[in-house]
């Protein structure tokens, strides 16, 4: 056994510490499909002392080391290297404290988000992040990676909704900042340098979050659209109408929408007919008597205007879940497509359009076979695209057609769910290279010994 997992052993013991055989499958790969290699050592701290300790040993020795969350994520950035030892946080979970005056909720960072979410409805609030993920990644991995998710148009990525983070620099110094204001100019707001930095500056170990007031009434509406142009129409009309309620403005081609029905045991179509586009739409208010004849109004009027096809409110929570289940689709729908580019790219909703015009022949004419399922959230400028032919040897051709037409149209290779190993290649189409020199700067000032998930993101 070598020094440094002996020097592990002997500080935290063999429940904290999985070696061999002990080490299971599921600290070797995450959702983006890579397979790693099996880390030469599990470490689970149950503190941030613990985090800090774990990490001075390792720095001594200048020793790998990757970062586990709830490994949900689709870039690879959480699954292990060679000879890399992995720190997880999943023995880090719970609720330290909500703060109702203030709005705050405090959790360790291995607390899966949908105990974050359950937490703060216990306790009459609102906790507005939300992914087809929730129940397994955790809220360090949604900070490390800046998630997005169905209500950024109203609520923002999770760098709006985190007010201060605790964090363990790869030395082991521990910087904690746990902020519970929305003002606070004093200094540098450090929490921005971790948040979206995808575990290559600091292990997140606490989190807190902004709370919001419930809301007492969410309408929800499938809708069947005729084209993009009238989709982005709609998209205006609900802004122009309904204002900052709009929470979700949900887009799903015909490709995707079909395939889910086709594909997922519970995902069924409220429409008979085929149409090109259906847009998910969820709006929030406080008075379900009057918000519901107003959302409804709005919505006859783009069906009268010929933006909407064919429109199905939902009447009850079931029956909103239910259009929400084809919108979740996406993870069978990805588990049954073989070797697939799963990209989350956005372009400036200006472009889209064309940008799409653009994209499809593009890859039609590369690969004639090939298929695509695309949805996204549009309202925040991002699209999934997934495209694959089914055969592994062509994923590099399709992200590099992808990826370039996303530096002609000044878009984002990344969108949400960053960087990690997958698009590292591709991050020069969307920053610069002064961008790229100042990031290494950054890393090397916080982690000169690059022991920090190396060879991610840069
Ligand atoms: C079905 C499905 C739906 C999804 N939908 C969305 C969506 O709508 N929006 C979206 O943004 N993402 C989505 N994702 C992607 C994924 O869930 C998010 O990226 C999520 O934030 C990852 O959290 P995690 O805990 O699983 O992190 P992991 O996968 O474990 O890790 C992700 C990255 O963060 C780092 N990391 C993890 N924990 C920490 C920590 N405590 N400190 C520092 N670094 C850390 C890891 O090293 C890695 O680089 C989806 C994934 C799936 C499978």
């Amino acid at each position: 056994m070598s020094n440094i997992i002996d020097q592990l052993m002997q500080a935290f013991g063999d429940k904290s510490v999985l070696t061999g055989s002990s080490i299971g499958d599921k600290y070797k790969k995450d959702w983006s499909g890579v397979d790693g290699r099996l880390p030469i050592a599990v470490v689970r701290p149950t503190s941030t002392e613990e985090v800090s300790q774990v990490l001075s040993f390792c720095s001594e020795q200048s020793q790998a080391v990757v970062i586990q969350g709830g490994m949900t994520g689709i870039s690879a950035g959480a699954v292990p290297q060679e000879q890399e030892i992995a720190i997880s946080l999943e023995r880090m979970n719970g609720i330290i404290e909500i703060d109702k005056e203030s709005m705050t909720l405090t959790a360790l960072a291995g607390t899966p988000l949908q105990v974050i979410q359950e937490a703060a409805e216990d306790a009459d609030m609102y906790f507005p992040l939300d992914m087809g993920s929730r129940g397994t990644c955790t809220i360090g991995g949604n900070v490390a990676t800046n998630a997005g998710g169905n209500q950024v148009i109203r609520y923002g990525p999770v760098r709006a909704l985190t007010l201060g983070l605790e964090t363990v620099l790869p030395d082991g110094t521990i910087i904690s900042s746990l902020n519970k204001m929305l003002k606070n100019n004093a200094g540098f707001d450090l929490k921005h340098l971790f948040i979206g930095s995808e575990g290559t500056l600091g292990i997140v170990t606490k989190v807190v979050v902004r709370l919001y007031p419930k809301s007492n009434a969410t309408q929800t509406a499938l809708c069947a659209l005729p084209d993009f142009p009238s989709v982005l129409k709609l998209l205006q009309q609900c802004y122009g109408s309904l204002g900052d309620g709009v929470t979700s403005f949900e887009v799903m081609w015909a490709n995707y929408f079909d395939e889910v029905i086709d594909t997922v045991e519970q995902a069924q179509s409220p429409f008979k007919q085929y149409h090109h586009f259906y847009a998910l739409i969820e709006y929030q208010g406080q008075d379900q008597e009057q918000d519901a004849e107003k959302f409804a109004a709005v919505l006859f009027d783009a069906m009268e205007n010929g933006m909407i096809a064919d429109a199905v409110l939902a009447q009850s929570l079931k029956e909103a879940d239910s259009f929400w289940v084809i919108r979740d689709g996406i993870g069978e729908l990805l588990s049954v497509m073989g070797h697939v580019v799963n990209t989350d790219i956005s372009v400036p909703i200006s472009s889209m359009q064309s940008f799409m015009d653009a994209l499809e022949p593009a890859l039609y004419k590369a690969f004639p076979d090939i298929k695509l399922r695309i949805f996204g959230h549009i309202g925040d400028s991002n699209l999934h695209v997934c495209a694959g032919t089914g055969l592994e040897k062509d994923l590099d051709a399709i992200s590099a057609i992808i990826m370039g037409l996303i530096g002609d149209y000044k878009g984002s290779v990344s969108a949400e769910h960053g960087i990690g190993v997958l698009k590292k290649k591709y991050l020069h189409h969307s920053r610069t290279a002064e961008e790229m020199a100042l990031m290494a700067t950054l890393k090397q000032a916080l982690d000169p010994k690059g022991i920090l998930n190396q060879g991610r993101v840069l």
